[in-house]
């Protein structure tokens, strides 16, 4: 992996860092799946700014309804003021995503990022039931603040926050107890049992696909039945898309066709379709019991956002043409992965969708696949906290030459490594 930073980076700005550093260069533009650096290098993108990028670089529909809306001195940013832009995406919100899906949910603007929806869904499903306690998974990531922490797993992670992180119970995800094992029925056990000691939860928080956790998918059964246990203990289920929605596990949302109805979903990275910052819970009508100003924040509802999330709406989900180009994308990548994951002792297939990637059983070796790949002109990375899978995260637009070259380049790296 290389390490020489340029020089302002090393620097001036801070050491603190996830991923991304190991891209030794500087990129100065893009479109579609293509990066270029200073040099006027490219490179193919299959990490689509960590599933924000979903519709690619630089969308020309987008950018020119952008460049319209400041042209023409629309608003900015406006607070909670009714604006032409905000009541154009929930307009189109509300007639290409929630009436066909029969989901009356209303749309809660939180903070600009992932972590702000997930920390408005905890606050308010406390709020909701008069509960503390929250019920997360194992491997799960949901976002870098204290409430969003504490339902995260990785250690690394928590260490950071510097103190305990409590009142949320982590539980075996699907698959966690071993291959074959269903962790359900030790769910449901230990929650029935109130010797366990676990108190009365608040909410279910999940992902359908965990995209820092490795990328294990959970089966519909399983999704299923964590929604009925919620319901059973009379406890909210919040569905974490913020990763996996947006088309990046298949489909609009990571749970359509699974017959489950959640009382909030979490939505961020790839909403505006831009790589704008903003963030929104899903919330059943009946649970948007917040006064006003209950809570609050300068940046909740970026309008500029608005208008590309519009935009990438009409574009992308107005039928279903863009799924069945998913869903031929998500084949080929299975199939060239699998092919992959044979040349390697041990390694095998994870995820679903376009989020899929290959555990090739070492960190160290994940990391020299992304770094060759590197060299040869693809940007990839492994999946968070479990660097020993390589992740594809291609933009779903990405051309389907282009997606076979950069996947080519992952094959060669492997061989190379
Ligand atoms: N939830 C999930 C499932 C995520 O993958 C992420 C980010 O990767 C977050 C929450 C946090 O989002 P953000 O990084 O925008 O705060």
């Amino acid at each position: 992996v290389p390490t020489a930073e340029p020089a302002i980076f090393a620097r001036r700005e801070s050491a603190v860092r996830s991923y991304c550093r190991s891209f030794d260069t500087v990129f100065t533009r893009a479109t579609g799946a293509t990066l270029t650096d200073t040099d006027g290098r490219d490179y193919i993108d299959f990490l689509a700014g960590c599933s924000s990028l979903n519709y690619g670089h630089n969308d020309p529909d987008m950018k020119a309804a952008l460049i319209e809306h400041i042209t023409r001195d629309g608003i900015t940013h406006a607070l909670d003021m009714y604006t032409d832009a905000k009541a154009e995406f929930l307009e189109t919100f509300e007639k290409l995503i929630l009436k066909p899906r029969d989901m009356d949910h209303r749309v809660m603007m939180t903070g600009p990022t992932g972590t702000n929806a997930v920390e408005a869904a905890l606050k308010l499903a406390r709020k909701v039931t008069g509960r503390q306690n929250v019920i997360a998974f194992t491997n799960a990531f949901h976002g870098m603040t204290l409430g969003a922490l504490a339902c995260t797993t990785n250690p690394g992670k928590r260490a950071g926050a510097g103190m305990p992180l409590s009142d949320v119970t982590h539980m075996p995800y699907d698959g966690a107890a071993g291959e074959g094992v269903d962790t359900l029925p030790m769910l449901e056990a230990m929650l029935d049992n109130p010797a366990s000691g676990i108190d009365a939860p608040a909410a279910f928080i999940v992902e359908l696909v965990q995209g820092e956790g490795g990328l294990t998918a959970a089966r519909t059964e399983w999704v299923q039945g964590i929604a009925r246990l919620a319901k059973k203990h009379g406890a909210l289920l919040i569905i974490d898309d913020i990763q996996a929605g947006i088309g990046r596990a298949g489909s609009f949302f990571s749970f359509d066709e699974m017959g489950i109805e959640p009382d909030m979903v979490t939505l961020a990275k790839s909403l505006s379709g831009f790589g704008l910052p903003f963030a929104c819970v899903l919330v059943r009508p009946e649970h948007d019991i917040w006064k006003p100003a209950e809570h609050n924040g300068t940046f909740r509802g970026n309008t500029h956002a608005f208008v590309t999330a519009r935009v990438a709406l009409e574009k992308f989900w107005a039928d279903d043409r863009f799924k069945s180009e998913i869903a031929e994308k998500a084949l080929v990548l299975t199939t060239a992965l699998q092919g992959i994951a044979d040349r390697i002792p041990g390694a095998f297939l994870k995820g679903r969708g376009m989020m899929q990637g290959v555990d090739v059983g070492s960190g160290d070796l994940a990391a020299a696949i992304c770094a060759e790949a590197f060299r040869n002109g693809l940007v990839i990375e492994t999946s968070g906290a479990h660097d020993q899978v390589v992740k594809v995260l291609a933009p779903l637009t990405i051309p389907m030459d282009q997606f076979r070259k950069g996947l080519g380049i992952v094959e060669a790296a492997v061989q190379t490594c």
